[in-house]
């Protein structure tokens, strides 16, 4: 299949958007990657937390280019495991995982915001060390990548393949939105890729020490975020409207393709 945007075409991201997001459903999650990766270059990073739908893309970038981006949000609460797997993708894919940090240190947020910020307002705790991190991470690129799938929570259930995110401003390509979790498990174990070993100990889904907890049988997978509260997600994947000239673009794309 011919791409609709050449490599050599000067960014532009929500024109490139409208007149490759059609087409791009029909594309597998390599040639989504493969797309994002010629068009954007340097430009353009995968942001991970590791997880098994995470570890799916680096795997699949790896064998695309030996030299793409990879960043993540260490929030300083994360579990041993997971720092021990960064080790080890660092070591099997020789590079170098960008970490962004809070401008708080834990210990500076505990004095500024009280003890346990995450049992006393979750969202302003995921703000500081997750969401504001990511967005100025994000302010230095042109295009993100990440491993949502459609039937993770409410909020992922229309998202693309590829789309503009109105809320931090850039091209959102998420390559394997459609899969089902069988089929990343699958990808894994015939990949021989890599994995957070919770995974192994009823963690289907996992953040920071202080807001995952192992899932019961039955539960669904992200029960054990933030258990206790109303909460599915950090705030880092809600979809905010196209401005209404964005949305023309868009209609105009999908009906003339
Ligand atoms: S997941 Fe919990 S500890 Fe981590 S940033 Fe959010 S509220 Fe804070």
């Amino acid at each position: 299949m011919k791409d609709l945007i050449q490599p050599s075409t000067p960014v532009d991201g929500q024109l490139q958007v409208a007149q490759v997001q059609a087409v791009a459903e029909t594309w597998s999650p390599q040639h989504v990657l493969s797309w994002a990766l010629q068009t954007f270059g340097k430009q353009v990073a995968i942001s991970s937390a590791f997880g098994a739908e995470g570890m799916v893309l680096i795997d699949m970038a790896s064998r695309i280019s030996k030299d793409f981006r990879l960043f993540t949000i260490d929030t300083e609460f994360l579990f041993a495991e997971t720092y021990n797997l960064m080790d080890r993708i660092e070591q099997k894919y020789g590079i170098t995982i960008e970490r962004v940090y809070s401008t708080l240190s834990p210990e500076e947020q505990q004095r500024v915001h009280g003890e346990a910020l995450w049992s006393s307002n979750p969202d302003l705790c995921c703000n500081l060390r997750k969401v504001e991190p990511l967005r100025r991470k994000l302010g230095e690129l042109s295009a993100w990548i990440t491993s949502i799938r459609r039937d993770q929570t409410s909020v992922r259930s229309s998202a693309k393949r590829i789309e503009w995110d109105a809320k931090f401003g850039l091209v959102k390509v998420n390559p394997i939105v459609d899969w089902t979790s069988k089929q990343v498990w699958r990808y894994i174990h015939d990949h021989d890729v890599p994995y957070n070993a919770l995974h192994d100990q009823d963690y289907p889904s996992i953040g920071c020490t202080h807001c995952t907890r192992a899932v019961r049988p039955g539960e669904d997978p992200r029960a054990g975020r933030w258990p206790g509260f109303n909460k599915t997600e950090c705030g880092l994947h809600i979809i905010e409207p196209l401005p209404a000239s964005s949305q023309v673009q868009a209609a105009t794309a999908e009906g003339g393709d």
